[in-house]
């Protein structure tokens, strides 16, 4: 039992739950990619990225084999990590519009990032049963933020799929039938107990390559979205550029 972020971070990257993964993530970070060849590859389950104390969450899918397996901080060090930090900078919800490596400075504002599986996938794929094992980590995340969360950006159907069961074990109700995914879909969740506040939850598409390079997420669709849900979660726009 976590009673606190910080001890929910320190106890997930000791995390050897899903042979396949370990064994990826370590391999990754032993070979290593050419053009990060001096740095010393993070190689455990990825924390979520962010203050404990914030409004607004927003879940990917994993971290990325050369991304956040290898700086340690979700959704940074990658092509869709520039893309989403540049996007929550222009929305006022980090403190810098870049993130390269770690150190480097990089701030949430009133914002956390974190994702249903928290080690890197071959292929960008967890499994049904990687996704099932890694849910009670995302089941306490949610459980520790709740005092404080209003809004929930997800990024992508895949990390939607996995979020609903875990809100749904953290004390969100989930209509019947689900909520569907789709680019700018915004619902309401009322909690199932007492102390779960409402929660808006917001679908986006992902910032992966493939969506960013053919157009089908442009830099204003993604803070259209962050927009949305830092107002929603009543954070601070300190920082923005508009
Ligand atoms: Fe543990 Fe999640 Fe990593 Fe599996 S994916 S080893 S459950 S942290």
């Amino acid at each position: 039992m976590c009673r606190t972020i910080a001890e929910l971070d320190d106890r997930l990257t000791a995390c050897r739950a899903c042979p396949r993964l370990v064994a990826w993530r370590e391999q990754v970070a032993r070979d290593k990619r050419a053009a990060f060849r001096d740095e010393n590859y993070w190689g455990k389950p990825v924390p979520g990225l962010g203050p404990d104390d914030a409004r607004v969450l927003v879940v990917g899918l994993a971290p990325a084999a050369h991304g956040g397996n290898r700086t340690g901080r979700m959704f940074t060090g990658d092509r869709a990590g520039d893309v989403l930090i540049a996007a929550m900078y222009a929305e006022g919800m980090s403190n810098q519009p870049t993130s390269v490596r770690p150190g480097d400075g990089l701030r949430l504002i009133d914002t956390r990032v974190t994702a249903p599986v928290h080690c890197a996938p071959p292929d960008n794929k967890p499994t049904p049963d990687e996704r099932d094992n890694c849910r009670h980590w995302l089941v306490t995340e949610l459980g520790l933020l709740a005092p404080t969360l209003r809004s929930i950006v997800v990024l992508g159907g895949w990390g939607w799929q996995a979020l609903l069961p875990a809100l749904a074990e953290s004390g969100w109700a989930v209509p019947k039938p689900k909520p569907r995914f789709g680019h700018g879909v915004r619902y309401e969740l009322v909690g199932s107990r007492p102390d779960r506040a409402p929660v808006q939850l917001f679908g986006c598409y992902h910032p992966s390559q493939q969506n960013t390079f053919t157009g089908r997420l442009t830099p204003a669709m993604l803070e259209q979205v962050l927009g949305a849900a830092r107002d929603a979660g009543g954070g601070g726009r300190a920082g923005a550029r508009r």
